[in-house]
């Protein structure tokens, strides 16, 4: 595991997408409950409008892509492969959702984004990372003209006291 934290980065994200999963599927069952009663509460938004039909096939398609994220959530975990392709899938299917339109799809939406943001991020540290240094510390060093190891930060040798070679 890289000392960088970014390892974190993952659980993160899946957690936040199985959350944005399950408020998209909420948000589609609310349109669908709204629409069979006909009930249009002025805070929705989105591209559906005010329409039963229109309502309907927003509903289902939330429900849908939620549980699509929820599930996807799993690929996010650290393990498996593609992060970016499944991250870049659940970004998308988060902004298909708006279609349904209601708070708990746009939070839900919101929850999606910063997964896949996250998902990205760190396949992106995971490539562009620089090897962490390694504390020469670690690294006992031999004298050349007694053989005696010493600590990496000695600048003579412990044993016989001559000049040890820089690392
Ligand atoms: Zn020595």
């Amino acid at each position: 595991m890289p000392p960088d934290g970014s390892e974190e980065l993952r659980p993160i994200a899946s957690l936040l997408a199985r959350i944005g999963g399950v408020l998209i599927l909420l948000g589609g069952l609310l349109t669908l409950l709204f629409t069979a009663v006909n009930y249009y509460p002025a805070y929705r938004f989105g591209p559906v409008g005010h329409s039963f039909w229109g309502g309907l096939i927003a509903g289902f398609i939330a429900i849908l892509v939620g549980f699509v994220i929820f599930a996807l959530g799993e690929r996010l975990k650290p393990g498996h492969s593609d992060v970016v392709l499944w991250s870049v899938v659940i970004m998308a299917l988060g902004a298909i959702s708006l279609a349904a339109d209601g708070w708990f799809t746009g939070i839900g939406f919101i929850f999606a984004l910063i997964a896949g943001i996250l998902g990205i991020l760190w396949a992106v540290i995971q490539t562009s990372g620089t090897p962490p240094p390694v504390p020469t510390m670690l690294y006992a060093r031999a004298c050349l003209a007694c053989g005696a190891l010493n600590s990496g930060s000695a600048s003579f040798c412990q044993s016989c006291g001559k000049p040890l070679p820089r690392p």
